[in-house]
């Protein structure tokens, strides 16, 4: 066992996603007995999702749960140990540094390894969560291929739905915008990039009032949305596959306010090309800290960095 009476820890990983749960194997691995914290969404965010193709491995893909439940036995075959028990607070002033589960239990650790992810924002609609990973997604380029000439809708008026539409439009027969104003937060040059694309159209002022679809034998799919405008209150039905949402993300680092460096939506910021936070021993991985790529693959990479760097700091104290 790896607790020793105390509660203490050489490495204490607070997230249980696919950059948790890379950062746990690296370590346990390295024989330095990780504990995992898993928080309120154990496995993370593929537990929402279906079909995963672009996880290298996997030839025929995989679903998203089965993908977690095999991370976490292989880090468990290593001795890591993972609770289902979420981080409400820590004291980075102290060190090892104090990590206090939401239940008031007190861990310390000489590392700690910050991997609580980003929860992609939705429309908060019964049915979208209904039809998650069932046509509706929060990510074109995890499941873009599975809509390849199919008619698909994506929300929202940023740079990211303008994103996602360009990246569909390369795939889909047809891409329509929907969002719910005439004003856009999208850069000048990532809308008008939308606006030339011939297969992309744009419904201004007009919200998803109720995803729509099927469930045949459990099989469930998505077969258009029922639309609002804003103004008039008009409800129409647009027939489509697929439901792309797009309007933003929020990473998981409420709890490092004021502790940690962050920009201004709350991403961890680290040192150039390394998976260190400004205090030593406290480092930071997967999609708390990118903005950018938000991928299983990306998260699973800088999880090794991390463990990598927890390893060569543990080595650089006790020297
Ligand atoms: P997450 O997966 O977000 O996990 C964060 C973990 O931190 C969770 O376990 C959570 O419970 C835990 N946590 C948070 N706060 C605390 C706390 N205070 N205490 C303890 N634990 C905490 N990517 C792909 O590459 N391919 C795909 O096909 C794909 N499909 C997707 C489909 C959907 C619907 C979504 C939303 C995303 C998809 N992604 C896909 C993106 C991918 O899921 C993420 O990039 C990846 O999961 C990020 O991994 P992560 O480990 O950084 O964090
Ligand atoms: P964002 O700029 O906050 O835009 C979110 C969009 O979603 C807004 O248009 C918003 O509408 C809409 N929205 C929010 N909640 C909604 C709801 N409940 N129902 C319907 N619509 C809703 O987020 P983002 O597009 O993810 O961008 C985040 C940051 O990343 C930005 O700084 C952006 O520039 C950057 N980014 C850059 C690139 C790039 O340059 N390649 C790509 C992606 C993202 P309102 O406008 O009405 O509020």
């Amino acid at each position: 066992m790896s607790e020793n009476q105390n509660n203490h820890f050489k490495v204490l990983i607070i997230g249980s996603g696919p950059a948790g749960f890379t950062a746990a194997l690296y370590s346990a691995r390295a024989n330095l007995n990780p504990i995992i914290f898993e928080g309120s969404q154990p496995g993370g965010q593929l537990m929402i999702t279906t079909d995963i193709e672009n996880y290298p491995g996997f030839e025929h893909g995989i679903s998203g749960p089965e993908l977690m439940d095999i991370m976490r036995k292989q880090v468990q075959r290593f001795g890591a140990k993972t609770v289902f028990k979420t981080i409400g607070k820590i004291d980075f002033n102290k060190h090892p540094f104090e990590v206090f589960t939401d239940d008031g239990i007190k861990y310390t650790s000489d590392t700690v390894i910050i991997a609580t992810g980003a929860t992609a924002k939705l429309l908060g609609l019964k049915s979208e969560s209904l039809f998650m990973g069932y046509g509706v997604s929060a990510c074109a380029t995890c499941d873009g291929f599975f809509f390849r000439n199919k008619k698909v809708i994506v929300v929202g008026g940023g740079d990211t739905a303008m994103e996602e539409a360009n990246y569909l439009a390369n795939l889909c027969s047809e891409v329509t915008i929907i969002h719910r104003r005439e004003g856009f937060r999208a850069s000048k040059i990532m809308l008008d990039r939308a606006k030339k694309n011939p297969k992309i159209k744009f419904m201004l002022d007009t919200v998803i009032d109720e995803v729509t679809g099927t469930e045949n034998n459990g099989i469930k799919s998505v077969t258009g949305a029922r639309l609002k405008n804003v103004k008039t209150g008009e409800l129409t039905n647009f027939e489509c596959d697929g439901i792309f949402i797009a309007i933003g993300h929020q990473p998981n680092t409420q709890i490092f306010k004021g502790i940690l460096d962050m920009d201004e939506v709350g991403y961890l910021i680290t040192e150039k090309s390394t998976t260190r936070t400004k205090i030593p021993g406290v480092f930071v991985c997967g999609d708390a800290q990118d903005s950018y790529y938000r991928q299983a693959v990306t998260a699973a990479g800088t999880g090794c960095m991390s463990a990598i760097d927890a390893e060569r700091y543990l080595e650089s104290i006790h020297n």
